[in-house]
């Protein structure tokens, strides 16, 4: 019963918005509205105490068991075919509405038309009807001053790679290029503030004197692809002669090059000629140690180095006791292209030391700088991510998972669906998207011979000819793996459900 009073009431909510979808919003209508939300708001709290209550006094009377029970019957799904319907209507009534005010206006100059349209986007963020404004309200606030926080991180990263690029000047070490802020939190979604860790991924160039090559590891193993970087000298003779910098490691007598020049990097971060991936970091933890001194932040700031194996992780704290914890990654471009290989961690219980799996991060923190240009201002596909980030831990789907889902729906549902009124669909878009990938038994990586992705990423030629790459190639090949991933699911439904019934 509960269930159907609750669903009445929004179907109820959602008729009286479908009504004053097309009239003006005066202040009546307002009003209304703003009573009609707090009431489903008080209704929808009272049924939380009753079941609640009823768990409580451990009456026999299993009230959320009923609730899921219910959930699971034909009835809800026969009520949530007709609610998408109505977003569905409604979303369409609102958009006409707004073109009828558009076209009325033809003879107008396009600025005219332009502040219609502002206006009328006002109206829809000031709704106070707005589903997805009351879930904004119940759903435990995102992180706060994000973008503050990643601005101070990118501040010491570019005075430590600064000062490294100095000290490091007449080495044969790697050079540094300017850091770029890749994961979650440089993306805007970081699910909680403590767990927020700053990754920044510093490209490396060959030094003089030295070419990187890069040989695919795996071939054929998918769906990561591992490479080595292979360090090969390269004759100066000639180029540098005519400069006078350094000796020609290939045609130099060898005394001569240990009593003038500093070694190779084939003599300090290289295992046999593959560039080492932990001498690497622990090079980067030495040079971060010694370069704080120098660095401004360092007068009131405080450093603590965390352990290290195949990056360099240490955590900063501000003066007010705010600590961030950043890790330092590293990585060699694929040519020209968003694509790199990096230090970081593959899924295998042991990564030989010269593994460097390929990284999409670079391109997908600029596939979402992109898409922040694009959608509208109050989209929520951010906002999307990070409550799923939350609901997903204790799961076995992984958070990229998810953000390979949003991607792909990003690129294919009209971007004005992101809007903050339609949280709710999004949310059902999401799950339903996934759950189709997992009947399927696919759900391709975004990268790979995938037509939509925006031309601002550069990718090497070779993926867009790639056959697109299963991520859930496993659930092919395991059933039993295929069964477990379809109990998650409906675990993650559940959560989902608890979420709109709870908001957390
Ligand atoms: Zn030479």
């Amino acid at each position: 019963m509960a269930v159907i009073q609750f669903f009445t009431l929004v179907v109820e909510s959602i008729l009286w918005n479908a009504h004053v979808v097309g009239d003006e919003l005066d202040e009546e209508t307002r009003e209304h509205m703003r009573q009609r939300e707090e009431y489903l708001s008080w209704k929808m709290t009272q049924m939380l105490q009753q079941l609640e209550q009823g768990t409580q006094e451990q009456s026999g009377f299993a009230w959320g068991a009923l609730l899921f029970g219910a959930l699971q019957q034909w009835q809800f799904w026969a009520v949530a075919g007709v609610l998408l319907l109505l977003f569905g209507l409604c979303w369409w009534l609102r958009k006409r509405s707004q073109e009828v005010d558009g076209s009325s206006d033809e003879e107008g100059s396009s600025s005219d038309r332009e502040q219609v349209e502002e206006e009328a986007e006002e109206d829809d963020s000031d709704s106070e009807n707005d589903l997805g404004s009351f879930f904004e309200e119940h759903i435990q606030s995102p992180v706060q001053n994000l973008a503050r926080d990643c601005q101070v991180v990118e501040d010491i990263i570019d005075n430590f790679i600064n000062i490294f690029r100095t000290i490091l000047s007449n080495s044969f070490f790697p050079v540094l290029q300017p850091a770029i802020g890749v994961g979650s939190a440089f993306e805007g979604w970081s699910p909680r503030e403590e767990d927020i860790i700053y990754r920044l991924l510093v490209p490396l160039k060959p030094p003089r004197g030295h070419v990187f090559h890069l040989e695919l590891g795996n071939r054929g193993e998918t769906p990561a692809r591992n490479f080595c970087v292979r360090v090969e000298l390269e004759c100066t003779c000639r180029r540098e002669q005519l400069a006078g910098e350094m000796l020609c490691f290939l045609h130099c007598p060898e005394e001569e090059l240990r009593r003038n020049q500093d070694r190779s990097l084939l003599h300090t971060l290289c295992t046999g000629s593959y560039l080492d991936v932990q001498k690497t970091a622990r090079w980067f933890y030495q040079l971060v140690q010694a370069s704080w001194v120098a660095l401004p932040q360092s007068s009131i700031w405080r450093l603590t180095m965390l352990p290290f194996s195949r990056s360099c992780k240490f955590q900063v704290t501000e003066h007010n006791n705010k600590t961030h914890t950043i890790e330092m990654m590293f990585g060699v471009q694929q040519g020209n292209s968003d694509i790199f290989v990096s230090s970081q961690n593959t899924e295998a219980i042991f990564t030989p030391s010269t593994t460097w799996p390929e990284s999409y991060a670079v391109a997908e923190a600029k596939f979402f700088r992109h898409m922040a240009r694009q959608v509208p201002h109050d989209s929520f596909h951010l906002r999307c991510l990070q409550v799923y980030a939350r609901i997903l831990v204790g799961t076995g789907f992984s958070t990229y998972t998810l953000k390979t889902v949003v991607m792909h729906l990003l690129t294919t549902i009209p971007l004005s669906g992101w809007r903050r009124r339609h949280f709710v669909r999004q949310m059902e878009d999401i799950m339903q998207y996934l759950h189709h990938c997992l009947e399927e038994k696919r759900l391709d990586h975004f990268f790979f011979g995938n037509e939509r992705v925006p031309e601002e990423i550069v990718l090497p030629p070779a993926f867009q000819r790639a056959e697109p790459l299963n991520l859930f190639q496993h659930l092919v090949q395991d059933p039993a793996a295929h069964n477990e991933a379809m109990l998650e699911y409906r675990h993650l439904r559940e959560r989902f459900i608890t979420l709109l019934f709870h908001g957390h």
